[in-house]
């Protein structure tokens, strides 16, 4: 009785599960299509918001495009398995079973994209701006210099946006480390000396983004850059090292993870000056003999009006010394790049290379920095790596060179751009984000690149230049005779700055001339007043070793 019974209650809904299983089946992948197709766009939609402000390049199609496939596949399997394994067999509550699916489906949906962009997408960048001391770019060899003296930078650059053709927006520290951390120009400023004090008009980088919450630390290695002079404006953590003649580069490191470590867990900005490869050329023995610089020579007085009386003989072996200060802070920056890559931040991060002006071996007479305007002094390196934006796929902005030439002063714009915060206050650089998604080939605010050397120690300059399409105009004050040089250059044939067409195009050398000044009359306008302080002995210890003062 009871058997017959079972296979009484047992014979009858297997029929009706033949009867029904299309029916269901098709119902069920009809629903799980339609919550792939919502994934998809919900997915997509968010990555689209998320990555919109960077730019609308076609990378962003071709990402939103994965994205909608993988989640409409992802969302089908989800909900074609949840429809079967729950509600596979509805019975009378056919209707309410499909409700529930859904309601299950949409819950799931929700915690899985929100889970999968949480992973997927990094919000949180730090920005690491690094700057080497007196670094022409012609001497890393990924700017193809002969001698292979910067392996991880080349690395480095590989990975980012090599910018081919940067000026410098002056060729001293003090004159030009401003446009880099508050892109102002040198008129702005004002600094021309050892004691002036930034204004606290001006605004650093560092003031920018503590404001949004960033931390922030500066580590700085050159005497120029003191707390004292203002640089440690906006830093939650400055440290200018004045009590030591010459710090190298590895010391930087060290403080740096140090400092790192210890407010680790937050995003921060650090701005890591190295002195390296400024004067004194003395970098660890190795170093030395790598490049063939003889290590018997002592250089006891590294004032540039020494090095330069020393005489040409001395070039090669100076110029080996200074291959081997680049290769040592070359080898440095890989270790800190390693270090950031241990801690899990080098993806995380925006990291960017440049230095504040190049350096001089008698290319036009002169040694050292801060007496001219030429391409040997205003040519720095300028590097970008961009964090991973999204994880999977892998999407990261990378392995470009950009020619165009750009400026010191758009670095901070730049930064801004890119982690979508307002600037404030006075920001006379462009951002170059149109021109790293290739959003745009050229950037009208760089038709006109002007630099400016003004000092007042340890020598008088003042030599103001601009720079147009292949152009060079350079009008140098001669304070002994009262009169002033004129020099016009075409960078294009003559990259070396040997022949001065001046004569020969005078109404052309003239109309960059009166573009010069009208910017200049323009720049003047917003001038700051810096203070003035006075240096302790230790600061002035260090910037008569370092060739600042006689
Ligand atoms: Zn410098």
């Amino acid at each position: 009785m009871a058997s017959s019974k079972k296979r009484k209650k047992t014979g009858q809904p297997k029929k009706q599960t033949q009867k029904r299983r299309p029916k269901l089946l098709r119902t069920w992948v009809g629903v799980a299509l339609l919550w792939g197709a919502i994934g998809g766009v919900v997915l997509s939609l968010y990555h689209y918001l998320y990555l919109n402000r960077f730019a609308d390049s076609s990378y962003l199609l071709s990402l939103l495009a994965v994205d909608f496939v993988f989640s409409l596949i992802a969302a089908f399997v989800l909900s074609f398995a949840l429809g079967k394994v729950l509600f596979g067999t509805p019975k009378k509550r056919k209707k309410r079973a499909l409700w529930s699916h859904n309601l299950v489906v949409a819950l799931l949906m929700a915690i899985a994209v929100y889970g999968f962009n949480y992973w997927n997408i990094n919000r949180q960048f730090n920005v690491i701006l690094i700057v080497s001391d007196a670094t022409r770019a012609d001497h890393l060899s990924c700017y193809g210099y002969r001698l292979e003296t910067t392996p991880n930078i080349d690395q480095f650059a590989r990975e980012g946006i090599r910018f081919e053709n940067p000026v410098a927006q002056g060729s001293h520290t003090i004159v030009a480390t401003p446009a880099i951390l508050a892109s102002v120009y040198p008129t702005i400023h004002g600094l021309t000396h050892y004691r002036a004090v930034l204004s606290d008009s001006i605004t650093l980088i560092s003031e920018l983004l503590k404001k949004a919450g960033y931390q922030t630390f500066g580590i700085v290695t050159n005497p120029h850059l003191t707390e004292a002079n203002g640089f440690g404006q906006g830093f939650d953590y400055y440290s200018s090292d004045k009590g030591w003649l010459h710090t190298g580069a590895e010391v930087v490191n060290l403080k740096f993870l140090q400092v790192w470590r210890r407010y680790s867990g937050e995003k921060f900005f650090a701005f890591l000056f190295y002195i390296d490869p400024h004067v004194p050329y003395v970098p660890p023995r190795a170093y030395l003999l790598k490049f063939h610089a003889d290590p018997d020579v002592v250089i006891t007085n590294w004032h540039p009006d020494s090095l330069a009386a020393l005489g040409e003989g001395y070039k090669l072996d100076i110029i080996a010394r200074y291959d081997g200060e680049v290769n040592y802070f070359d080898t440095e920056f890989g270790n800190l790049m390693r270090e950031l890559k241990r801690g899990g931040i080098y993806d995380r991060s925006l990291i960017i290379y440049t230095s504040d002006h190049g350096e001089g071996f008698w290319d036009h007479g002169l040694v050292g920095h801060g007496n001219s305007l030429y391409e040997e002094l205003l040519r720095v390196p300028l590097i970008m790596r961009f964090p991973v934006l999204v994880k999977f796929p892998k999407f990261q902005l990378g392995g470009k060179v950009l020619t165009q030439p750009v400026r010191q002063i758009d670095i901070v714009p730049t930064i801004l751009d890119f982690l979508g915060i307002e600037g404030e206050g006075l920001i006379f650089g462009t951002s170059l984000m149109p021109l790293i998604w290739g959003k745009k080939e050229t950037l009208e605010e760089l038709e006109y690149v002007i630099s400016e050397e003004i000092l007042q120690q340890p020598e008088l300059h003042d030599i103001r230049s601009i720079r147009s399409g292949p152009w060079k105009y350079i009008i140098t004050r001669d304070f002994e005779n009262n009169e002033y040089r004129r020099e016009l250059y075409n960078l294009s044939q003559d990259p070396a700055e040997t022949v001065n067409l001046f004569e020969q195009k005078t109404s052309l050398a003239m109309e960059l001339q009166g573009r010069l000044f009208s910017e200049l009359s323009h720049l003047e306008r917003h001038k700051t007043r810096p203070k003035i302080h006075v240096p302790d002995r230790e600061t002035l210890e260090r910037l008569k070793a370092l060739g600042y003062i006689k």
